[in-house]
């Protein structure tokens, strides 16, 4: 299996050919793919994303059959579940890398901001589970100026709630910190742009490891 680096940078590469419209006539589906697939998997990424239809994992970073392994959830935030799968596709395929993928104008965190501001006693206690993950990340961002600035609350928040779960998966387990420490894993958080499609990954560290020589910047 590649490096948490290398996987990294094939999906920064994936995403330069998305937003440039080069899409890689090696990513389209194709039997071939799938029967060579259907035989095993060896994903070199675990993508944690929101639902958003118009924000497909495999697309924005143009990759084929069996490359990503995906877990989608709306407001992409961290339940057991979520953990659950990371571990097992991290223990599983030996896969390095783990991507918490946000995106600007999300509409879970539209709908926590307003829930927050309005509270309507939300009735779904199943849509209520995901606004409670989102909103630590808004409440503090309420007590501040942004609160009368919508549109940049909502980019704050949305950046907030993507660090918050990309920290939450890195201490979210004893599997996973062990993963960490050992075993090179690495959780980055990202935001994708609905406006260009570009994917910044905003979010790579905690805090720099020590003696690393990457640059910590972003394109
Ligand atoms: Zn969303």
């Amino acid at each position: 299996m590649i490096s948490a680096q290398e996987a990294l940078e094939r999906l920064k590469e994936g995403n330069r050919r998305f937003v440039s419209e080069d899409w890689s006539t090696q990513t389209l589906p194709s039997g071939t793919r799938r029967r060579e697939v259907a035989a095993g998997q060896q994903p070199f990424a675990i993508i944690l994303g929101c639902s958003d239809s118009r924000v497909p994992a495999e697309m924005v970073f143009d990759q084929g059959l069996g490359e990503l392994f995906v877990i989608r959830v709306a407001g992409n935030i961290v339940a057991p579940s979520q953990i659950g799968s990371v571990e097992f596709a991290a223990e599983r395929f030996g896969t390095r890398l783990v991507i918490v993928l946000g995106h600007s104008k999300c509409g879970a965190i539209q709908a926590t901001v307003e829930e927050l501001e309005r509270p309507s006693g939300m009735r779904s206690p199943n849509l209520r589970s995901i606004v409670d993950r989102v909103r630590p990340s808004v409440e503090e961002l309420l007590k501040t100026d942004l609160r009368s600035n919508r549109e940049a609350l909502l980019h704050h928040a949305g950046r907030a709630n993507i660090r918050a779960s990309a920290a939450h998966l890195r201490h979210g387990s004893q599997t996973i910190e062990e993963m960490i420490a050992r075993n090179g894993l690495l959780v980055v958080g990202a935001e994708y742009s609905l406006e260009t499609g570009i994917v910044d990954f905003f979010d790579e560290w905690d805090s720099p490891p020590v003696g690393s020589k990457t640059e910590f910047t972003n394109r």
